[in-house]
């Protein structure tokens, strides 16, 4: 075996490329290596969406020339199936961005700023003394599983897999003849779970399109997912070839996020929003964090890696977990909408929370119930 990593990511998502660029830019004479069972560019099931929230995390990484040339988007449209319809300003411009795109684009600044890529699928991740084995390969002092939805590290590091029912499934596809400007929308479902269809697009080239479902008991709905896109997208040209859905681990349930010299970021700590399917942002954030704790704390990165997403992220959680709880049904879905319709300032906080890391306050929480009681108008 070689000199042992001081640093070594499974997984060239956002998660693990922001692990890698933040422990480089503590350490830039650190040996990190991020491995990638892919060969990139390539493919990731997404609705391609990187929120303001996002935006911002890439902006502490230093690392918002990944976004240079790409067209903003400022607005959010969400309409409920009882046909209220907000307009969200996104603070700081959003994008969308192909994820074959982004992706390559965030592990080339990875690469640059010296991260060692190997490709290579991960199938065995052992703690031993001192050091981390993957593969029986290559030794690490710290090893950081941002490998996604499925984990393989975190399977190994807890034996566990993401419960049914805190899992949503999602299916995106692209479409052409979306015209107009740059934007993102979802539009409610009138069913008795929360769905929502999204078509977010910058204008130019083929539109993202998609439907997310948050109940966790429909596994094999594929076909329904597929039902609703036709449904919804009546009047685009959708290349079928490109319909494809995955599964997202929500925020509600989470694995511990260390343990010993091993730490989990992004999708495969869970870190999912539940009230809307956004990953990247948090991927970002976890993955940034994971890296400067296996750098600043060479010797125990878990405990301090556990802290630092608390305070980042702990108050977020509870507000977003509890949400999603309350926004159950069709009717409480129209009352938010519908409060965030009118008042701007319930816009905002829906929006900070859904969007980004922040959380409700009691007068967004008072004006929803109390659209709620009266109907949504
Ligand atoms: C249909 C759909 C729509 C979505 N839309 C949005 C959206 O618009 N905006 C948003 O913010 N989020 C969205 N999400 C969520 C978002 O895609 C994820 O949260 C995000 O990709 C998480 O990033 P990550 O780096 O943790 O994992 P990933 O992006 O999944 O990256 C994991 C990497 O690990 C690699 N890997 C996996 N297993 C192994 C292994 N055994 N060995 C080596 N490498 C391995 C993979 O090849 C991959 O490159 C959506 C998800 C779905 C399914």
């Amino acid at each position: 075996m070689r000199t042992p990593f001081d640093v070594l990511v499974i997984g060239a998502g956002p998660a693990g490329a922001a692990a890698a660029l933040a422990a480089l830019a503590l350490e830039p004479t650190a040996r990190v290596g991020l491995v990638d069972r892919a060969e990139f560019p390539r493919d990731k099931v997404c609705g391609d969406g990187v929120t303001a929230g996002a935006v911002a995390v890439l902006r502490e990484l230093g690392t918002t020339a990944v976004l240079d040339g790409l067209i903003p988007v400022d607005a959010l449209w969400l309409s409920s199936a009882s046909g209220h319809t907000a307009r969200v300003l996104t603070g700081e411009p959003a994008y969308v961005v192909p994820r074959r795109e982004l992706d390559a684009r965030l592990l080339h600044a990875a690469t640059s700023s010296g991260a060692e890529l190997l490709t290579e699928k991960v199938t065995d991740v052992r703690q031993a003394g001192d050091h981390v084995v993957v593969n029986d390969r290559h030794a690490a002092r710290c090893v950081i599983g941002a490998d996604g939805a499925n984990s393989v590290v975190r399977r190994q590091l807890h034996g566990s897999r993401q419960p049914w029912a805190h899992t949503a499934l999602a299916m995106r596809g692209y479409a052409t003849g979306a015209a107009g400007t740059p934007r993102l929308q979802a539009w409610f479902g009138s069913g008795s779970r929360p769905t929502y269809s999204w078509l977010f697009t910058t204008g130019h080239g083929p539109a993202n399109i998609g439907c997310i479902t948050f109940d966790g008991s429909l596994r094999s709905s594929r076909t329904a997912l597929v039902t609703a896109i036709r449904e919804q997208f009546t009047d685009l040209d959708i290349d079928d070839a490109t319909l494809r859905a995955h599964q997202l681990p929500l925020s509600t349930r989470r694995p511990p996020a260390a343990r010993g010299r091993v730490l989990l970021a992004g999708d495969a700590a869970s870190l999912i929003n539940p009230l809307t399917g956004e990953g990247i942002q948090t991927a970002l954030l976890s993955g940034a964090l994971a890296g400067q704790a296996g750098i600043r704390h060479p010797d125990g990165p878990a405990q301090p890696y556990r802290r630092a997403l608390r305070r980042r992220l702990a108050r977020h959680l509870l507000h977003t977990t509890a949400a999603a709880r309350a926004v159950r049904d069709r009717r409480a879905i129209d009352a938010t909408v519908s409060a965030m319709a009118d008042t701007p300032l319930v816009a905002a906080r829906v929006s900070a929370m859904a969007l980004g890391t922040g959380t409700l306050s009691p007068l967004a929480v008072a004006a929803i119930i109390a659209r709620r009681i009266t109907g949504p108008g």
